[in-house]
C-alpha cells in the first residue's frame, strides 16, 4: 500500500461548501432586511473568490477578507449595512450547516479502515470547528488542522509541513492530498513534494502551472484508486 495518510480539503471536497453558502448568504440577507436580487450569490462568489486569492497569496488577512467582501457586496447593491454585523451572522449560520459532499461519509468510512485521514483548511476556524464536531465524517478523521492555529496556510510549504510533524510522516510518498483548489491543495501538495489528487467536480481545464497526480469526478472514484 502505497499511501498511508490522505489529507482532505474540508471546503467543496469533503463539505457542500457551495451549497451552503447560497442557502445561508439568502438568509442572512433575510434576516437583515436586504432585498435579493439575481445573481447576488455570484457577485458575492466572485468577489469572494478574489479575496481569498490575495488571502492564499499572503496579501491580505482573513479578518480583512471576510468583512471586506460584504462590505463590496453592499457597495454593488447600495445597501448601508454594517458588513461586520453581517459577516458575524453569516458565519454563525454557516457554522451549523454541515452539508456534505456526495459520497463524503461513505468514503470518509471506507477510507478510515486503511488510512489516517486528515482534514487541512484554509476556513475560518469557529465556522470549520463547529462544522466539523457536528458532522457524521468526524468519527473517521483523526486529525483537523486549520490555517489560523497554524500561522500559515495552503499553499505555503509550512502548513504542511507542520502537518507532517503532528502526524508523525516519515515518508512524503506515503502522503496524498485531495481537493478541489489547483492553486491551494494541489499547488500545496507540489509546494511539498506529495501527490495529488485533484477533486474536479465542475469539469474545469487546469489552467494552472501544477502537477495533478489523479484527477476524480465524484470522491467515489477514490475507493478504486486508492
Ligand atoms: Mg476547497
Amino acid at each position: 500500500m502505497k499511501y498511508k495518510y490522505i489529507l482532505f480539503d474540508a471546503d467543496d471536497t469533503l463539505f457542500d461548501f457551495r451549497l451552503a453558502e447560497e442557502k445561508v448568504i439568502k438568509k442572512s440577507l433575510d434576516y437583515f432586511n436586504i432585498s435579493y436580487v439575481d445573481n447576488i450569490v455570484d457577485n458575492f462568489r466572485k468577489i469572494n473568490k478574489e479575496l481569498w486569492k490575495k488571502y492564499e497569496l499572503g496579501e491580505i488577512t482573513k479578518e480583512n477578507l471576510q468583512v471586506t467582501r460584504f462590505k463590496r457586496l453592499f457597495e454593488t447593491l447600495s445597501v448601508d449595512e454594517d458588513p461586520d454585523n453581517f459577516n458575524d451572522y453569516y458565519l454563525e449560520q454557516l457554522a451549523s450547516e454541515s452539508i456534505l459532499i456526495n459520497g463524503a461519509e461513505e468514503i470518509c468510512r471506507v477510507l478510515s479502515k486503511k488510512y489516517v485521514l486528515a482534514i487541512v483548511t484554509n476556513g475560518i476556524k469557529s465556522m470549520q470547528e463547529q462544522r466539523f464536531n457536528k458532522s457524521t465524517i468526524k468519527q473517521y478523521i483523526s486529525n483537523i488542522f486549520i490555517s489560523s492555529d497554524i500561522g500559515y496556510q495552503k499553499p505555503q510549504k509550512e502548513f504542511f509541513k507542520y502537518v507532517f510533524e503532528k502526524l508523525e510522516v516519515n515518508d512524503k510518498n506515503s502522503v496524498l492530498i485531495v481537493g478541489d483548489s489547483l492553486s491551494s491543495d494541489i499547488k500545496g501538495g507540489n509546494n511539498v513534494g506529495i501527490e495529488t489528487c485533484w477533486f474536479n467536480r465542475y469539469n474545469f481545464t487546469n489552467d494552472k502551472d501544477v502537477k495533478v497526480t489523479y484527477e476524480i469526478k465524484n470522491l467515489y472514484e477514490l475507493i478504486n484508486l486508492l
